[in-house]
């Protein structure tokens, strides 16, 4: 357990929070059901269906072995001049090489088809942005949108898949807040991209026998994708609000997607919406966002002789590579909007440093939002994802099958995602001024630390077998550890083994000004 003694135990907070965590380390030992006495039996049989399942993938936020580095190439005399970006790719480590040699080989996609017809109809390139949003959530192919793309048979995996302990975790952090807001006795929690819905189950049968809290909660899951939303109410366990009260389970894969269902878990009312602006106002909030903002479009800038350009996307004539990168030939629209405030935030070292920045509109409307709706509501909100606290260089990325691919390579095949910008979103609080305030960011050993992750793996040993006890404790060390597993041998393959995830990834939060500083954040 060489993980152990990297986490911080719990300094510094009031006694009635500490007394929460304990409690909730203590006393929820069964993650599957409420309803039933507390089978260990059950619980650790899900940590080894976990390990199993994820025990070698690697997770979406491991950085590419080097940071990109665009070689000096020879730029056309055309209006739009072909980027040295078109290679870059190549310097990046590529894993999937046979993976990607299948892919070359395959007919056009139905994305790719709709990507070049876009292409042609707006009669030039696309942003990175566009070429992002319609590779993961376009209605009809993206990425995202008509299957499972989780866990072992997917293209990758999250600490969710990982532990259970995360979900419990993050349970713990909204019990605290809801404390720090006041014990509000009713209160939104929404959770935006639930995936297959493995943390909010998490945290609902976590958080199920502090009924002062779990029955206050209405759970509003901000979901795109029909297919993920149907693999989230059977985790859930989901049934249709008039027959909650039957006795016997209810199949949930018989029930509609659209009406308000509840779960059998801990028994919320459980609704489903396109985005955050379609849950209700007016009632204090609780959002939780893990490996959203990765998702959310970015548009790519590099600084050139004649000034900041736009990376964007174009059809490849002639190459059989499909697409390429291309620069504009000046100023955009996103540069002059985007870049130019994403700049302002940025110190003069920084701005003198950077040839390459990444900014995501997307990702400051929704903040604005988060930041307002929790000053006016009350409450707050927890993002974790992989990122960094300053401006982000060049991190676009695609993973396929836990190999990263290239970006532009069978578009929608692949999983893309980008590094979050922890700086921006904090500046996007401040210039808000809703009655908010950005904690943070935090590494995610810290932040699991201070929840209390270590009692909690503690209390889930007590009852497991050795094979279990592994799972525990390989599931703890991925989500607070750091860099390759101290259990390497010398000739192991480091490839095939988990990266630690405890600083790659990082916590955020936006809490309403009247609740204080949230746990975790101290
Ligand atoms: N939070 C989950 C899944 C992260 S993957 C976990 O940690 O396991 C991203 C999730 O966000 C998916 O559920 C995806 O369908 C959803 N998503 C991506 N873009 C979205 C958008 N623009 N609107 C709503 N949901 C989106």
């Amino acid at each position: 357990m060489a993980g152990l003694g990297r986490v911080k135990e719990i300094s510094g907070l009031g006694l009635r929070i500490r007394g929460l965590i304990r409690a909730a380390n203590g006393l929820s030992v069964s993650s599957q059901s409420h309803s039933q006495s507390s089978s260990a039996q059950e619980m650790e049989t899900e940590a080894e269906q976990r390990m199993k399942r994820t025990q070698v993938l690697e997770c979406k936020g491991e950085r590419q072995a080097n940071d990109i580095k665009i070689a000096d190439g020879k730029k056309k005399s055309s209006e739009i001049l072909e980027s040295e970006a078109a290679t870059m790719d190549q310097g990046k480590r590529v894993r999937g090489v046979e993976a990607e040699a299948n892919f070359a080989k395959a007919e056009e996609s139905a994305m790719a088809k709709h990507i070049k017809s876009l292409i042609q109809f707006r009669g030039g390139p696309i942003t990175v942005a566009e070429y992002m949003e319609e590779v993961l959530t376009n209605p009809i192919a993206g990425f995202y949108m008509n299957r499972d793309v989780f866990g072992a048979a997917g293209e990758f995996v999250t600490s969710p898949d990982i532990s259970q302990m995360f979900g419990e975790m993050v349970g713990v952090w909204c019990m605290c807040l809801w404390h720090q807001m006041g014990q509000p006795n009713h209160v939104h929690l929404v959770e935006l991209g639930p995936g297959r819905g493995t943390l909010m189950a998490d945290l609902l049968r976590g958080t199920a026998k502090f009924t002062d809290f779990s029955q206050t909660l209405s759970v509003h899951m901000v979901e795109c994708s029909p297919a993920l939303k149907s693999i989230q109410r059977e985790t859930l366990k989901c049934c249709p609000k008039d027959q909650a009260d039957s006795t016997s389970a209810v199949d949930s894969q018989k029930c509609k997607p659209t009406e308000d269902q509840i779960s059998q878990i801990s028994g919320a009312v459980i609704s489903w919406h396109l985005d955050l602006e379609h849950v209700p106002r007016g009632v204090p909030t609780i959002i939780i966002a893990h490996e959203f903002y990765d998702a959310l479009p970015i548009h790519q800038f590099q600084r050139t002789p004649r000034g900041w350009c736009e990376k964007l996307v174009d059809v490849a004539e002639g190459s059989g590579q499909g697409f390429r990168f291309v620069l504009s030939p000046g100023p955009t629209t996103a540069s002059s909007l985007y870049l130019a405030k994403r700049m302002k935030w940025a110190s003069l070292e920084e701005k003198a440093k950077i040839e390459h920045v990444e900014v995501c509109p997307s990702a400051l409307k929704l903040t604005a939002e988060i930041a307002r709706r929790v000053g006016e509501d009350g409450g707050g909100a927890l993002v974790v994802d992989y990122g960094e606290d300053v401006m982000v260089s060049d991190s676009l990325q695609a993973i396929r099958k836990h190999e990263f691919v290239k970006v532009l390579q069978d578009p929608g095949s692949a999983d893309l995602s980008a590094y979050v910008d922890f700086a921006a979103i904090k500046h996007a609080v401040e210039d808000e001024a809703a009655g908010s305030s950005a904690f943070g960011p935090v590494c995610q050993s810290q932040f699991l630390g201070a929840l209390g992750i270590n009692f909690r793996l503690e209390a889930l040993l007590q009852n497991a077998t050795e094979e279990q006890a592994d799972a525990l404790q390989l599931g703890y060390w991925r989500l607070v550890g750091d860099g390759p597993p101290p259990w390497l041998d010398k000739d192991d393959d480091p490839k095939s083994a988990p990266t630690g995830m405890g600083s790659r990834y990082k916590a955020l939060a936006i809490v309403s000004d009247a609740c204080g500083v949230p746990i975790g954040f101290q």
